[in-house]
């Protein structure tokens, strides 16, 4: 296959380009940069397999030659980021996601959307499933990224049904490993990072909110089988493995043997309470689910950010 990765440097879609490489396949990778780093795939650089093109994928996509597939991963994707780029996080979700279908039209390719638990928002509903509707807060300060993949999924949707373009839309839970941002304010470079410099760790809330952690390789092996599949449906991708957070930060004082403290401080607005993905549609369907242990997963990303800091 020649398959085209949009937000090719981010965290995700670096270990997508992997993926592909890997497995023999051309790669081209967009991205623009605002929130990826060309660290994430400068080991790539001098493969003939992968190409690098520093575009903003909310502006027409060129690209010559045949392409079979797209996944479309561009978006800042951490609350921190996409509360710093909210208008650029409507526009990668909306005016992005309408061009990587143009191109997916064009090219007679495959298209996948990398949509989110947050089309979920604060769920009424739990564990979620794909036919749960969701409880947004259109205008609240997640409004723009939970409306931006809403938004992407309604528009992929419609190419599907409008143009025939065999869609699929993988909604994303919480997701870690190595080459998340240290800074990109999510709890596990959070709490990683806190707990490896002996500062505090930053519980939001009382820490009773829940999330369920999928380790990166599990969820790029589940990006890869919705892509070959025949399905056109939203299929959740994620462990369903939940814990507190206030659980999860022991975790990570106990697996780095930190002796940093626990605070409490404020909680974002519309933070979700509780997060727990149903996979069955998945185990069903791609005969997928995690197989790497929290433990095992934390140690390997904190290994990585021993690295990086
Ligand atoms: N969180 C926290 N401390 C931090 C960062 C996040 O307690 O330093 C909490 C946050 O309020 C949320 C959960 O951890 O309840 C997961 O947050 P994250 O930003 O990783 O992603 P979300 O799942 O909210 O999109």
């Amino acid at each position: 296959m020649r398959v085209v990765v949009t937000g090719a440097a981010g965290f995700l879609g670096s270990h997508l380009c992997d993926c592909f490489v890997g497995k023999g396949h051309a790669v081209i990778g967009l991205d623009n940069l605002i929130t990826g780093n060309t660290r994430n795939i400068e080991h790539l650089a001098g493969d003939e397999k992968f190409q690098f093109i520093k575009h903003d994928v909310t502006e027409y996509m060129y690209i010559s030659g045949t392409v079979d597939a797209i996944l479309h991963f561009a978006s800042p994707a951490s609350p921190v980021d996409y509360l710093e780029y909210p208008i650029q996080t409507l526009k990668v979700g909306a005016l992005g996601t309408h061009k990587a279908l143009g191109l997916a039209k064009e090219k007679k390719a495959r298209f996948l959307l990398a949509s989110s638990s947050e089309v979920y928002g604060d769920p009424l509903v739990h564990p979620q499933r794909e036919d749960y509707w969701g409880n947004v807060n259109p205008t609240g300060p997640r409004g723009v990224y939970d409306e931006a993949k809403r938004f992407g999924e309604a528009m992929t949707f419609a190419y599907h049904r409008t143009h025939g373009v065999d869609t699929k839309i993988a909604r994303i839970f919480n997701t870690y490993g190595p080459r998340m941002r240290s800074g990109d304010g999510r709890v596990v470079p959070n709490f990683i990072t806190q707990a490896l410099s002996g500062k505090p760790l930053t519980v939001y809330g009382d820490g009773t909110q829940t999330r369920s952690f999928c380790y990166v390789s599990d969820l790029i092996e589940g990006i890869y089988r919705l892509l070959i599949s025949e399905t056109n449906e939203p299929v959740n991708l994620g462990n369903p493995v939940e814990m507190t957070i206030i659980d999860f930060a022991r975790k990570v004082l106990d697996l780095t043997a930190s002796k940093s403290d626990i605070v409490f401080e404020r909680l974002p607005v519309d933070d979700p309470k509780v997060r727990q993905p149903d996979i069955g549609r998945a185990r069903e369907i791609l005969e997928w689910q995690p197989g790497v242990q929290v433990k095992e997963g934390l140690k390997s990303t904190i290994e990585y950010f021993k690295g990086v800091m």
